[in-house]
């Protein structure tokens, strides 16, 4: 049997390194982008230029905007005094949503022994920095309802213990298991609404 293209192996490359994206799935994707009009798969290649070109993501929230500094940040009549520490970007537009009126800092993941992220992949330490800096009354850990999402929280109330910040969880009414994105919006409201101090240990 003939070789595949070199260009059909790197297509392949790129898609399986999307997450989720298995060895067979890019082999099919790869395929079905070479079968389907020429102007639809360019399609793909152009949304995925002009995503990245007109999205940053946000130097102090790391939250992706078309601006630097976000719309959020530039903000001057959002609550300075609470910031919402979450995981991922995605989550931000859900709590926009639930009518939330505070400030926000995207860690870009957990801590996970499994994938191998450690609190310096994330971004922890410019978190950190901006607790010293903007002196936030309250800092509420809102990374998702699981095992990593309750280390990494208890991670990061170990470290801001000492800089004399009131740090607070969600409310347990999370479902077990499920994550920010998938929970409907009052939920998530009530979980705001509800959130409890932490204190490391716990
Ligand atoms: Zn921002």
């Amino acid at each position: 049997m003939a070789q595949r293209h070199r260009s059909i192996e790197q297509l392949m490359e790129c898609l399986g390194r999307l997450p989720g994206i298995g060895q067979k799935t890019a082999e099919r994707l790869a395929y079905h982008l070479l079968r389907v009009p020429a102007d639809e798969a360019l399609a793909l290649a152009r949304a995925i230029g002009d995503a990245r070109a007109a999205v940053r993501a946000c130097s102090r929230c790391f939250s992706l905007d078309a601006t630097d500094p976000c719309a959020v940040c530039a903000d001057a009549t959002r609550d300075g005094s609470l910031l919402l520490v979450i995981e991922d970007p995605r989550e931000v537009a859900r709590f926009e949503e639930t009518g939330y009126r505070g400030r926000y800092h995207v860690l870009g993941g957990r801590i996970s022994e499994f994938d191998g992220t450690a609190p310096e992949d994330l971004t922890t330490s410019a978190l950190l920095a901006r607790v010293r800096a903007e002196r936030p009354r309250e800092i509420c850990l809102a990374t998702n309802p699981d095992l990593e999402g309750e280390g990494t929280a208890q991670w990061l109330a170990e470290q801001l213990q000492p800089l004399g910040v009131q740090v607070t969880r969600l409310a347990r009414g999370l479902p077990a298991g499920s994550t920010i994105t998938q929970v409907s919006k009052s939920i998530l409201a009530d979980a705001i609404e509800g959130r409890r101090p932490l204190r490391p240990g716990r």
